[in-house]
């Protein structure tokens, strides 16, 4: 029986796959079907267009493909090293063909005075060059598979164990062309393929596989990434114009007293001309009419709290409450000592709700929620809880938003009165902009790009582990200028306890090489009072240091403090010990960041060193962070998730394409708003069939 679709059969119905290979397939390499096996791309692709002659063999070379006949079998040693040599000779001279296992299933597949070519990597072994293992197809059936570029298939080395090789997976997707009696569907409209000169699928799915040319190849290949990125930005664009629709927003028409007020008799500096901006980007979407999903993207230090807080002003004058939501207790409490000192004494109730206040006090909080005598609320995950019930709320900020989860924020949904509040998200995680325009296509990107003036640039240094009097020296200086120091130890959740030792010995060391000083304590295994009160010192300048683990490292701002250490530097990743650097800086003096690690570095390790001591722009840092590491792993990526995976398209790599798959896929939709143009049926469709297996992204991030 055949399957409606041909691609749809089930690898099973391949000659040589039965239950055992067709579990291994699926579970090893996530491959099910005939159209899965074609999906598979190779790894790369091996130049067997060129024979070579036992006499220019070399114990250098990769790969060799030869042309001869095995003259004779023999077996040698015993029990596990028993192996089987066949003797191969291509008419100048005799190469050994080993196998280690599968004897009997080799002298039964190769028959003796048969042209065959052999394929594999040759070493040199008492004088002659063998090849272990070599792949083996006879002369006739490799002059129909053709020479030329041909595919070579990673396989996970669970399946190799059990037989399943390149070769292997050549000879099924080959089948599967045969068995293939139509091209395969184009999923982009017609006129898209003619205008970007795009290699039509079919031919690209198996040009991928069979190339005629490098050419060929990075063609079929920019054609298939083009598709990837393109979905997902249909996707993420349709949604985001089916919120439109769907979500209205509060239209917060008035700038009134409560802003101006605060402009023309608070403010203690002028805005820097990126935060005006910004604040008029968020005003914008406020009186909209449609409800704002908007990141907004900051340096560390940049000002991103004073723009939240005057967005809330904006709210406030149309009548709606407004709050902030902090991942973490400090932070939240740093919010409410800067808010009010900003508003000093304008008429705004601003309250704090994190899991630390309890009893009567949460209770009147609660109530003046409700009543919205309370204006802005100011908290922790403790305000998304149900029990937290507002008058009007019209504007919600996420403050670092990569510690929440999509889940959580999608929580405030229902906050509103029916209607959805206003959002920003505000990250010092620059997300690359490739990255942003992938994973937040549907929110609106903001960007500070400019530091308060005045700032001095941190100088960043680099100290090997044995240099310890240099550095003492270095902070004794700046201590005794009066300024404050962090020193931060890494945090790795297997190894807590080494972690803990480490910053226990730490402590110890400085405490004796700074006898005269005051030294503070911090780790994410104290009570969170304790931490609190610890790190409350440091604040108030009443402790000169401050040794911790990374629980420092979000957002707590002490504009005394001048030098941050970060110790085993090398076990930190880029996006964080940036975040760390941004600690320091923040006053107006000059400010420095020590990076200390061992003497033995990896050669990514060394870059991220050294790529910090060169950049303090964190967008910088971020593209760099995702060139090395991939964008999988970003701080604030895994959280949001790409609605389909990537198989081909690059984030890191493939910017442009990204670019140009988002400028086309508007230009579609705008073309199309009811989406049911007849000669985009198929794209449609194919739209459909990705999102089967896949949440409702519109209604969440
Ligand atoms: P972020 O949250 O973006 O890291 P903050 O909002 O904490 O940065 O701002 C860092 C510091 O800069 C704060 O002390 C803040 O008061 C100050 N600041 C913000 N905007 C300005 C400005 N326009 N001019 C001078 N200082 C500013
Ligand atoms: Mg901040």
């Amino acid at each position: 029986m055949i399957a409606k679709n041909v691609l749809d059969n089930p690898v099973t119905y391949l000659s040589n796959v039965g239950e055992t290979r067709a579990r291994l397939l699926r579970d090893g390499m996530g491959i099910s079907t005939y159209a899965d096996l074609l999906m598979q791309f190779p790894s790369k692709h091996i130049d067997r267009s060129r024979f070579y002659y036992t006499h220019e063999l070399t114990s250098d070379m990769p790969y060799v493909q030869m042309r001869g006949q095995i003259l004779s079998f023999e077996e040698e040693g015993f029990g596990r090293k028993r192996r089987i040599i066949g003797h191969f000779s291509d008419g100048h001279g005799i190469v050994d063909l080993v196998w280690f296992n599968g004897l009997q299933y080799v002298e039964r597949s190769y028959k003796l005075l048969t042209e065959y070519v052999i394929f594999g990597k040759p070493t040199l072994f008492r004088d002659r060059f063998n090849i272990t293992h070599p792949e083996i197809e006879s002369a006739e059936r490799f002059s129909r598979s053709g020479l030329g570029l041909r595919p070579y298939y990673s396989i996970p080395e669970k399946l190799q164990k059990r037989g399943i090789n390149t070769r292997m997976m050549e000879q099924w997707v080959s089948t599967v062309f045969r068995v293939l009696h139509e091209p395969l569907p184009e999923t982009l409209p017609e006129y898209l393929v003619r205008e970007l000169r795009l290699m039509p699928r079919d031919e690209a799915i198996r040009a991928m596989h069979y190339p005629q040319s490098a050419e060929h190849l990075s063609r079929a290949s920019f054609r298939l990434k083009f598709e990837e990125l393109f979905f997902i930005q249909l996707n993420i664009l349709r949604y985001s114009r089916e919120r439109n629709r769907r979500y209205a927003g509060y239209k917060f028409t008035r700038v009134g007293e409560l802003f101006n007020d605060f402009y023309y008799h608070h403010l203690p500096f002028p805005l820097t001309e990126a935060q005006k901006r910004v604040i008029r980007e968020i005003h914008a979407d406020m009186k909209s009419g449609r409800q704002m999903n908007r990141l907004l993207q900051g340096d560390v230090g940049s000002g991103k709290t004073l723009v939240a807080l005057m967005s809330m002003l904006i709210a406030l004058d149309n009548n709606y409450q407004a709050c902030i939501m902090a991942p973490t207790e400090i932070l939240a409490e740093q919010h409410l000592e800067t808010f009010r000192q900003f508003l000093g004494d304008m008429p705004i109730r601003v309250e704090l709700l994190t899991g630390m206040v309890k009893g009567k006090r949460r209770q009147a909080i609660f109530d003046g929620l409700l009543s919205g005598e309370v204006h802005i609320l100011i908290g922790t995950h403790a305000v998304i809880e149900d029990n937290v019930q507002f008058r009007n709320l019209g504007l919600v900020v996420i403050d670092e938003q990569h510690r929440f989860g999509v889940a959580q924020r999608a929580k405030l949904w229902n906050k509103g009165q029916g209607v959805v509040p206003h959002v920003l998200v505000m990250t010092a995680t620059p997300i690359p902009r490739t990255l942003a325009m992938t994973v937040y296509g549907d929110l609106d990107v903001s960007v500070i790009d400019e530091l308060p003036p005045g700032r001095k640039p941190i100088q960043t240094i680099h100290h090997y582990e044995n240099r310890l009097e240099d550095l003492y020296r270095g902070l004794r200086q700046q201590i005794d200028l009066g300024r404050q120091a962090y020193i931060v130890y890494p945090l790795i959740k297997e190894s807590e306890k080494i972690d803990l030792k480490n910053l226990e010995e730490g402590y110890q060391q400085f405490c004796r090489a700074f006898p005269d000083l005051r030294i503070s304590k911090v780790h994410g295994k104290m009570k969170s009072a304790e931490k609190d009160a610890e790190m409350e010192r440091f604040v108030r300048g009443e402790t000169q240091i401050l040794m911790a683990t990374t629980v420092i490292e979000v957002g707590v701002n002490v504009p005394n403090a001048s030098v941050m250490v970060i110790e085993n530097a090398e076990r930190f990743g880029l996006a964080q010990l940036h975040q760390l650097r941004g600690r320091v800086g923040r006053g107006a003096e000059q400010s420095y960041c020590i990076l200390v690690t061992g003497f033995k570095l990896a050669s990514d390790t060394r870059r991220r060193i050294q790529i910090m001591c060169e950049t303090n722009d964190g967008f910088e840092i971020a593209e760099e962070d995702m060139r090395l590491r991939g964008p999988g792993d970003l701080e604030g990526t895994q959280q949001s998730g790409i609605p389909f995976d990537l198989h081909i398209a690059n984030l890191a790599r493939d910017g442009q394409v990204v670019q140009l798959a988002r400028d086309v896929a508007k230009r579609v939709l705008e073309s199309d708003p009811q989406c049911d143009r007849p000669d985009h049926a198929m794209m449609w469709q194919t739209l459909r069939d990705l999102n089967k297996s896949n949440v409702d992204w519109s209604a969440i991030s």
